[in-house]
């Protein structure tokens, strides 16, 4: 398994910029995962690392090696799509064995790796099946292996499960953190869904319009986001963005917008914030605004609670996603379903203010400290 450096790598077609200066250390046996939007530049990211894209400029390293001008046959990496690309006339066997059949391995050696590979993936009983007759879950356990039998260096994955239902997805998410764990291999993963990157990899590397703009472990890059956008994509459903004022009154510090006043706990604005007066942006995840009556509010620390007005009602089951209004503002919480979130009634809800994120109105750059 080998170490991915990217320096400066830039992939410019001829009317877009796909790729901008990016700089990533991709360590050694890493699960590393490119999370982003649609059109962020994630795929095209690794197809440059697969050599199937060439960079327009910058240096890509596998091992320490400059790899800019190697073919991608010689670089040792191995791909999965999202379409698998199985050969359809081939067995589960065949086309497991078939990238050491190129290499001219033995027949022995092929024998010996097919079978490690049907029985990490759980495959036996398969083997003589055709594509064809495969489930989908089989058939990506099919590719999956056969990209590992090869024992590439680096393994790279472009949203390999999106074409698989929901609970297949969850399944084949815990295969791929068995096998990560098993085999210590050096993993790329793409995917624009940030609840895979968050529950697989060992850190997320975040990319929007083309370039990177947080690289972390995963609840790093939750509990403390670097920029408005960051907070905003990682975290289902979404964190509440409000704009508004930071004022000093009488030795406390508040949040103020049209519709509700916020105070600080005190030890979280000793040394943070920029300047009083200043507008800004503030974030806070529905899971850290809590009914009054719940016993997370009463722990929380502050006070302060706010009348609000239940618009709707989301059971799932072990929680209840709940949108509330106060005057023009609408923010999305996370309850517990014995809150008693009715539509349209009036309820109080608490803000943990030391959960809290602030970032710069114009940049959306975080502000706060901690
Ligand atoms: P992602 O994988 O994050 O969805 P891509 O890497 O596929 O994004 O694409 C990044 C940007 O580059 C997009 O704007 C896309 O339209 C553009 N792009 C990708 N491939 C090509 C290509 N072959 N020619 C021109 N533009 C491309």
């Amino acid at each position: 398994m080998a170490q991915v450096r990217l320096e400066k790598v830039t992939k410019k077609y001829p009317k877009t910029e796909a790729v901008s200066d990016l700089d990533l250390i991709v360590e050694d046996s890493e699960f590393m995962t490119l999370v982003g939007p649609s059109g962020c530049g994630k795929s095209t990211t690794l197809r440059m690392i697969a050599g199937l894209e060439e960079i327009t400029s910058g240096s890509l390293y596998i091992d320490n090696i400059l790899a800019n001008e190697i073919p991608p046959k010689d670089r040792s990496i191995s791909m999965v799509f999202q379409s698998y690309a199985l050969f359809p006339h081939m067995t589960v066997s065949e086309n497991i064995g078939f990238g050491l059949k190129i290499k001219k391995k033995t027949r022995e050696y092929i024998l010996d790796r097919v079978r490690w590979a049907i029985d990490l993936f759980n495959l036996e009983g398969l083997e003589y099946r055709i594509p064809r007759d495969l489930s989908g879950g089989e058939r990506q356990r099919v590719a999956l292996a056969r990209a590992l039998v090869v024992e590439p260096k680096v393994l790279l994955l472009d949203e390999p499960l999106s074409n698989l239902d929901a609970r297949l997805r969850l399944k084949m998410r815990a295969e791929l953190k068995r096998i990560h764990k098993q085999l210590g291999a050096t993993i790329i993963y793409v995917t624009h869904d940030q609840v895979e990157a968050m529950s697989l990899s060992d850190r997320v590397a975040v990319m929007n319009d083309g370039r990177l703009v947080q690289v972390g472990k995963p609840l790093d890059v939750y509990n403390r986001p670097e920029s408005k956008f960051v907070g905003g994509f990682i975290g289902s459903p979404s964190m509440n963005f409000l704009d508004g004022t930071i004022i000093g009154r009488s030795n406390a510090v508040f949040f103020v917008t049209k519709d509700l006043e916020l105070e600080f706990p005190k030890e979280s604005f000793s040394n943070n914030f920029g300047t009083i007066d200043q507008e800004v942006v503030l974030g806070l995840r529905p899971e850290h605004i809590n009914d009054q009556g719940s016993t997370k509010a009463k722990t929380t620390g502050t006070t302060t609670a706010i009348d609000v007005v239940v618009d709707v009602v989301e059971p799932l089951g072990d929680r209840d996603i709940v949108t509330v209004t106060r005057g023009e503002t609408v923010l999305t919480l996370l309850f517990s379903p014995e809150s008693g979130a009715v539509p349209d009634r009036p309820m109080k809800v608490v803000f943990d203010m030391s959960k809290c994120h602030l970032f710069d109105k114009k940049t959306g750059v975080r502000i706060l400290k901690n």
